[in-house]
């Protein structure tokens, strides 16, 4: 078993990066849109919050998903930048 890694490319900054470092962000074929699993068409975004707030304001994941989408999907990620599993030097601002 070789562990190939699998490239992938961050719709907001286009840099190709291991899929296992990226979040992926599934059109489902049933309709909807999930995070991680699920079969149909795919997005990947750098779990950054740069890459997030790009890809939020020029609504990236909808064109690369061809679809509408819900703010929510950009809150879940976001709230994935709260438990980051790996530094990036970044805090959340607190209001
Ligand atoms: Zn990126």
């Amino acid at each position: 078993m070789s562990a190939r890694p699998v490239l992938r490319r961050c719709v907001a900054c286009r840099c190709l990066r291991d899929r296992d470092q990226l979040w992926r962000v599934i059109r489902l074929a049933v309709g909807g849109v999930a995070l991680d699993r699920g079969f149909g068409r795919s997005a990947y975004l750098c779990p950054d919050a740069a890459c997030l707030e790009d890809a939020r304001k020029r609504r990236r994941l909808q064109r690369a998903l061809r679809c509408n989408m819900d703010d929510v999907v950009y809150q879940a990620l976001e709230s994935r930048l709260q438990h980051p599993r790996q530094s990036c030097g970044r805090v959340a601002e607190a209001r």
